[in-house]
């Protein structure tokens, strides 16, 4: 496995791949690798001949009192697990290279990025945009892949992948979850006892809408109310939002007609950890 820092070198080595006909498949991650990000290696190799898979803390995401330093970054270990698992290129660019002295621009998708997440983090999705178009052009995937964990981001770069018409094919790997239900995330190693002990509920209302959706329930307003009173019963979280929506446009749904996505956000009470969770119903993303 070969570890790449310079973009100006990456870009090359991937140009070279792109003359040779040979598949880049991408997976871009801000690193803390788990098995969720693991299991989106493993659809990139699928359908590529070189994997290359990104590790870069972006701090254009992450808002002013949010946790850009102390985010985890175990860079040995990480790379230790990505080349066990087939990994071919780390690409970790250093911010200096990323962002240097004079940097202006900016990609900003409208509108689908005003709500759910979008709301309580101004300006994170411009940053993931931003960072996103620009890994592409260094790393040239023909695909990537993204998780369904970060649902409303696989939207948000779905949206600009086709309206910016980037020649990059976008896959979503399902939400990888501890045996308890809870999403991996790097941000769970924050928790306390605690908490770790009651955020497996924001999972199981969200598995209890899953079943009342089979069952033949339509009503948002009625799935939304499940998940509001399991959530009421926490301790050691609050919820930020629970949002039934439209998988396009990101807007609330009254009645589910076609595709929706739940989405939640909370946030725990005791080391402050916001975690993000959500279920497709009658689709996928
Ligand atoms: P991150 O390092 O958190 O920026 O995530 C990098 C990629 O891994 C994103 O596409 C995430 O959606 C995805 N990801 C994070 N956690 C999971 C998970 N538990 N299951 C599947 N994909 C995940």
């Amino acid at each position: 496995m070969k570890i790449i820092t310079d973009p100006r070198e990456m870009q090359k080595v991937c140009i070279s791949f792109n003359d040779k006909k040979r598949k880049i498949g991408f997976v871009p991650t801000m690193g803390a690798l788990h098995e969720g990000h693991l299991s989106l290696l493993h659809k990139a190799r699928e359908f590529s001949d070189i994997s290359v898979i990104s590790i870069y803390v972006n701090p254009a995401q992450f808002g002013p009192n949010e946790d850009l330093a102390k985010y985890p970054r175990p860079f040995d270990k990480d790379c230790e697990i990505a080349e066990k698992e087939g990994c071919d290129i780390i690409f970790a660019p250093k911010s200096e290279d990323m962002y240097p002295e004079n940097y202006h621009t900016k990609v900003s998708v409208e509108d689908i990025t005003t709500r759910l997440c979008g709301a309580s983090r101004p300006g994170h999705f411009d940053g993931v945009t931003t960072i996103v178009l620009k890994l592409f052009t260094i790393v040239r995937p023909d695909i990537a892949v993204f998780g369904q964990k970060d649902a409303q981001q696989v939207v948000v770069i779905k949206r600009m992948v086709d309206d910016l018409n980037v020649p990059v094919a976008i896959e979503v790997g399902p939400v990888v979850r501890e045996p308890d239900g809870l999403a991996m995330s790097s941000r769970n190693s924050y928790l306390t006892e605690n908490e770790r002990r009651e955020v497996p509920l924001i999972f199981s209302a969200l598995q209890q809408v899953e079943k009342e959706y089979e069952r033949g329930e339509r009503s948002a307003a009625k799935l939304r109310k499940g998940i509001e009173s399991a959530y009421r019963a926490a301790h050691s979280f609050k919820t930020e939002y629970i949002e039934i929506v439209d998988t396009i446009t990101i807007t609330p749904l009254d009645q589910i007609e076609t595709t929706a996505l739940v989405a939640v956000a909370c946030r725990t009470t005791e080391s402050n950890t916001r975690l993000i969770d959500n279920v497709v119903l009658g689709g996928t993303l």
